[in-house]
């Protein structure tokens, strides 16, 4: 009796131990082969982000452009208020630290982390100092300087004369040049529409965002480059595309007025600056004949497409970012238009060098 129940005892402990065993062992193969996942996670991120062309030069082939308003905002401001002092805070590389850290994650972002992020670079530390273990922080800060780049900066413009308004005078600037793509005084909304089925032609995404609004408001430059497109295209209606100076970002505004589309001085090859007026919303578009009033809401379509590399212009991998929360921060800065009476064509009514 007495053995027996040594010899039941020492079983079920030798049962026990192969249970453990066989848990530790369980838990340890499950450790590695989840950080082998997530290891495999990031290397793929790596390499969809990047790709490399038949001359073997690499660029960026994926940019999803997710930047809190909040966050462009703030980084903008602290760009601009440190910009005549020592220690000027780059908006985008204030950003693109954040980027990496979140590893794109931006649900992550409190006002916070921005705070602190300046705090260190206000207390000594250099920006090479606090990325060079990030892996990819030379991949958002390049991704976002083609988003971001040619939006702020030094200039010089046309602002009313303080107690003489309908006087102009020049006044040099560091700040926000980039301008809303609808003129001031003008109503429109927008919602975050990016990505949401199309079906026209054949099921697709959206690539922009729809401002809307009313038919002739007047439709602004963005940033300044040259007319790349101007005409019929059977999705945007009278679109014009216009490729920034640096050749990273092609600006398209679709939909454009049945009749009197554009501003009658453009044409492809066209150079215009920032906050021009290039044409007049409508709703055009949706069908293969020219001038066709398809579409039942006036509004503007406004997209961004990158180009890292002139492969991707017009390809099956074109990079097309979310604009909305661009437009927001651009709403900061609206171009005032008149109207010529004669023409009935706007133009600016401060004008802007760079
Ligand atoms: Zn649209």
């Amino acid at each position: 009796m007495q053995i027996h129940k040594i010899i039941r005892g020492v079983l079920n402990l030798m049962i026990l131990k192969i249970k453990l065993r066989n848990f530790i062992i369980i838990v340890f193969v499950a450790v590695i082969l989840i950080s082998l996942f997530i290891y495999d996670e990031s290397n793929s991120f790596y390499k969809s982000a990047y790709t490399v062309s038949a001359t073997d030069k690499k660029y960026i082939k994926y940019v999803e452009f997710n930047v809190p308003y909040t966050l462009m905002d703030a980084a903008m401001k602290y760009d601009i208020k440190s910009y005549d002092t020592n220690m000027h805070f780059n908006w985008i590389e204030l950003i693109s630290y954040l980027a990496a850290k979140y590893g794109g994650n931006f649900t992550k972002y409190k006002s916070k982390h921005l705070d602190d992020l300046v705090a260190k670079l206000k207390a000594g530390k250099t920006m090479e100092e606090l990325t060079n273990k990030m892996k990819y922080y030379s991949y958002y800060l390049e991704a976002y300087t083609a988003v971001l780049g040619g939006f702020l900066g030094e200039f010089e413009i046309e602002v009313p004369v303080k107690d003489a308004a309908e006087q102009k005078e020049w006044v040099k600037k560091y700040g926000l040049m980039a301008f809303s793509p609808v003129a001031k005084d003008y109503y429109y909304n927008h919602y975050d529409d990016f990505g949401d089925a199309r079906s026209y032609g054949f099921k697709r995404r959206h690539l922009g965002n729809d401002l809307i609004g009313q038919v002739g408001i007047p439709i602004i430059a963005v940033e300044g480059g040259v007319v790349e497109a101007l005409g019929w295209n059977k999705y945007g209606g009278w679109r014009i595309g216009i490729r920034s100076f640096d050749k990273k970002r092609y600006y398209y505004y679709a939909h454009l007025r049945k009749n009197f589309p554009y501003n009658k001085d453009l044409k492809e090859g066209s150079i215009v600056k920032a906050g021009d007026v290039i044409g007049y919303m409508g709703r055009t578009g949706y069908s293969n004949t020219e001038n066709a009033n398809n579409l039942t809401t006036p509004h503007l379509h406004f997209g961004i497409q990158l180009i890292f590399d002139e492969s991707q212009k017009e390809s099956n991998n074109e990079i097309w970012i979310n604009v909305y929360n661009i437009v927001r921060l651009l709403s900061k800065n609206k171009s005032k238009t008149i109207k010529n009476m004669e023409t009935k064509e706007y133009r600016r009514v401060y004008e802007i060098k760079y």
